[in-house]
């Protein structure tokens, strides 16, 4: 039998922290400076984008309305890009017409669903483009008969948690309620039951929408096949989405939420803590257990869920426990509580799910970037102990920041049970994901020393080890990293799949009038 210390067994009655322990940055439309309209006219106006818009009943809006300052904001305030147009189509009829009128005029679209892009790719690139705004594309609903969702290009997260959950239903996804379906799922799509059910692109099991050439498409495993394969993984960059197909899960009714919170005396500790989950979670993580390392300026916590009762998960953890305690020297802070599914997802967004289809004024200044292990290219000891080496020299000169280190890979885990080929996403051989984030505080001014703090935290692992075959650690389609040339990006967010999504592209977008950045 296990003995447990009196701390271990201890359940907190208040919800443990937030996965994102910082909150967004509130920012109502009256506090945005507007653009005098003569202005925003002479900068972003274009007559030949404003005339596909104005011979039409589609919804828009113009460099010259007063709405436009406050809706061409991008979600990353570091950026400023801004559109010629931003077209509220209702309709795919709507979003075809857009696109032909594009076409003929020759003119550059780019597509927003949530908006979250971390390089505000919803706006392509640049300014000037014809932006297509998915928001009024909120459709939910859910199919008894089959178990299958229905849900439109425009919702965001929670929204659809909370749908959902009204039939009893869930899906995978990520932790923010406010980021956008479409981006999450036409790029990967991690969240806490991932190692569970998979991926949200893994649950896909249609997509509606039209092609960079205005054609109206429904691609699923017997239509569009090449087409629905790219999608899943590279979604941006072949087409745009206008309705999901979801296969759903029965919501758990509840689960265990839990986290131990170190603060670890010195960079070896941390590191032979960070040997212990990683070893822990390629070889004993049951796929109902989801983990993660969140790494702040001054804390380290070990966190997760865990998807059944409260002895099994006793049981299943008690090994990774009782080494870390061994590690760290003593008890760490420790948090687990029995929750139900909606509890967890109000705890992993920090607040309330629920939010509003319009007016999105949420809004973040941050550079972030990932770096995935694969299995089998487990971090050394050594490696390991320059991150936390990086973590400890740096500790009061650091900017805001956060790093994490999701377990996507180990035993069961669903996200490596579809192989490489089968979807666009290409890092079924994940075993971890690493997130580094940095952001600022609202008053503060955004510098590009943070870009390098962030840069040279990746390189404390890149430059001491090498993936065993000789190529790049790959990254993440969904924390793009908006410093990476195409030539950079596309090895790797796409590994062995770049070549063909690199002839798919020729076939469904040659004039690359969608999806930047993907180094597709
Ligand atoms: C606060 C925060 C929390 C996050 N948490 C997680 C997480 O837990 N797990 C995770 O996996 N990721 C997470 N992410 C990353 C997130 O998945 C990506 O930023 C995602 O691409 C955002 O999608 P969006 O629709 O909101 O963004 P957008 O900026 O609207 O879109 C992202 C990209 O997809 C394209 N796109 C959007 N809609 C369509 C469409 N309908 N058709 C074709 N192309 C389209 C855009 O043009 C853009 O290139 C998080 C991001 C943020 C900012």
């Amino acid at each position: 039998m296990k003995v447990f210390s009196a701390q271990f067994l201890y359940t907190l009655i208040i919800l443990p922290a937030p996965v994102f322990s910082f909150p967004p940055w509130i920012i109502p439309e009256s506090e945005v400076p507007p653009i005098p309209p003569v202005i925003a006219v002479a900068k972003y106006g274009n007559p030949i984008v404003t005339s596909c818009l104005s011979n039409s009943t589609i919804e828009h809006v113009l460099p010259s309305s007063p709405k436009y300052a406050s809706l061409s904001r991008s979600y990353n305030l570091r950026f400023d890009y801004k559109p010629a147009a931003i077209a509220y189509p209702k309709t795919p009829e709507e979003v075809q017409q857009i696109v032909k009128c594009a076409i003929s005029k020759d003119i550059k679209l780019s597509i927003r669903g949530g908006g979250h892009s971390y390089g505000a790719f919803a706006f392509g690139g640049e300014d000037g483009r014809l932006m297509i705004d998915m928001e009024r594309f909120q459709t939910i609903s859910y199919d008894e008969s089959t178990e299958i969702a229905t849900v439109g290009a425009g919702v965001r997260l929670g929204n659809l948690a909370s749908k959902l959950l009204g039939h009893g239903r869930a899906i995978p996804h990520g932790a923010c309620a406010n980021v956008g379906v479409s981006g999450l799922a036409l790029h990967g799509g991690y969240g806490m039951a991932s190692r569970l059910w998979g991926l949200t692109l893994d649950v896909i099991t249609e997509i509606r929408g039209v092609t960079a050439d205005g054609e109206l498409f429904v691609a699923n495993e017997s239509e569009n096949e090449e087409l629905f394969w790219a999608l899943r993984g590279a979604g941006s960059a072949f087409g745009i989405a206008t309705e999901f197909k979801f296969k759903t899960f029965p919501a758990p009714e509840t689960l265990i939420a839990w986290r131990y919170d170190f603060q670890f005396r010195n960079a070896e500790d941390a590191a032979r803590a960070f040997m212990e989950f990683q070893a822990f979670g390629r070889e004993k993580a049951p796929a109902k257990l989801s983990i993660q390392i969140e790494v702040t300026e001054n804390n380290i916590g070990i966190l997760g869920n865990f998807f059944g009762p409260r002895e099994e998960y006793d049981d299943v953890i008690h090994e990774l426990y009782d080494i870390l305690t061994m590690v760290y020297g003593g008890e760490p802070k420790v948090e687990i509580r029995e929750q139900t599914w909606h509890e967890n997802l109000v705890r992993m967004n920090g607040g309330p799910i629920l939010t509003p289809t319009v007016g999105f004024n949420q809004f973040d200044s941050f550079y972030a970037k990932s770096l995935v292990v694969p299995d089998g290219d487990d971090l050394t000891y050594e490696t390991a102990l320059s991150l936390f080496k990086f973590v400890f020299d740096t500790r009061g000169s650091a900017p805001h920041y956060f790093f994490q280190i999701n377990l996507y890979g180990g035993k069961n885990s669903q996200i490596a049970a579809v192989s490489a080929d089968e979807t666009a996403y290409a890092d079924r051989d994940a075993l971890l994901n690493f997130q580094f984030y940095a952001y600022i505080d609202r008053d503060d001014v955004f510098t590009p020393d943070i870009i390098t703090f962030i840069q040279d935290m990746d390189n404390s692992i890149t430059s001491i080890q090498n993936p065993r075959n000789g190529e790049l650690w790959p990254a993440y389609a969904n924390y793009i990293d908006p410093t990476l040339t195409n030539e950079e990006a596309g090895p790797r967010y796409y590994g062995h799949n770049l070549e063909r999504l690199r002839q798919l592209k020729e076939k469904y977008d040659p004039e690359r009038r969608l999806g930047v950045g993907l180094g597709i």
